[in-house]
């Protein structure tokens, strides 16, 4: 990485047509995040707290989660913050949750699928978000979403929460924004109607892709197939940009596809206003931007 790259990666992208896309970080750890604030990144779009607890025998309780959360949030300042809850389930075996392969596979009880039917760990994670979010800016985001009436559960889990911190005396803050990934094909075409129920929406290109083209992100024989430049995940990209921009709803996207060079221009010309990446992509992408778009 070269001098330049490296001071101009800390500066905001404005396209020439005054147009700001904020490029910020996929994390997953307190060293992701000190490795996302040396990159340049202007905040976090998706911190994946699954890994915070992947290999844990039990599920950290409410007051470990948000000392964890806090952590990471200090480092990351009055940078905005994205923050995924639980995505177990399918290529993320939480050991401490005793997920089954079949049950909580690809197609089974798995991200907020799972959550909304324990609703225990999504109280209290949602809990310790809340909590954690005092002092910093904080925004939801629900994986794995399929349909609206999820995203409706998943908002009345957060006021629900929210309350019982409210009677509790215990401080918190409301989230910025909440919002849902878009990375099952039947979220993507029906994108008006989740619209309808969340403040923005993030891709997830690696699970989009994924469903769409019916190959295993996990099975090397079928990786061919995983292509976000197909025509199958090109179109299903273009419905989802219209739907969100005739909702007036903001489109991120956090899957792989955001960090590539091959890719990112066309995401923001289609009106994508974020790019998350793994942190060593962005001071590239923030180049890239600056020179092609
Ligand atoms: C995705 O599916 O594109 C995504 C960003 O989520 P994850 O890779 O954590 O499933
Ligand atoms: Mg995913």
């Amino acid at each position: 990485r070269t001098r330049r790259q490296v001071a101009a990666a800390a500066e905001p992208v404005v396209l020439p047509d005054g147009r700001h896309v904020a490029v910020v970080a996929n994390i997953g750890s307190v060293a992701d995040a000190r490795a996302a604030v040396a990159s340049g990144a202007d905040g976090v779009g998706l911190l994946r707290t699954e890994l915070l607890v992947l290999d844990r025998d039990t599920l950290p309780d409410e007051d470990t989660q948000v000392a964890d959360l806090r952590e990471i949030l200090e480092v990351l300042g009055d940078r905005p913050v994205v923050v995924r809850v639980l995505d177990a389930g399918g290529d993320k075996p939480v050991t401490a949750l005793n997920l089954d392969n079949e049950h909580n596979g690809f197609l089974g009880l798995r991200g907020l699928r799972y959550l909304l039917v324990h609703p225990d760990i999504l109280r209290i994670q949602l809990r310790a978000v809340l909590r954690a979010a005092v002092g910093h800016r904080v925004s939801l985001m629900a994986p794995m979403v399929t349909v609206a009436d999820e995203v409706r559960s998943f908002r009345a889990a957060v006021e629900d929460a929210a309350e019982s911190l409210r009677r509790d005396g215990t401080p918190f803050r409301m989230p910025e924004q909440v919002g849902v990934m878009v990375e099952v094909p039947a979220a993507a075409l029906a994108a008006d109607e989740i619209c309808a129920v969340s403040d923005f929406v993030s891709v997830g290109t690696n699970d989009l892709t994924s469903y769409t083209m019916a190959a295993d992100r996990t099975v090397t024989e079928v990786l061919h197939l995983l292509d976000p430049a197909a025509t199958a995940v090109q179109r299903i990209l273009d419905q989802l940009c219209a739907h969100a921009a005739a909702a007036g709803v903001p489109v991120a996207v956090c899957g792989e596809m955001a960090g590539m060079t091959e890719f990112a221009a066309g995401l923001v010309r289609r009106g994508v206003h974020e790019l998350s990446m793994a942190p060593a992509r962005i001071p590239v992408i923030k180049e890239l931007l600056r020179d092609t778009a």
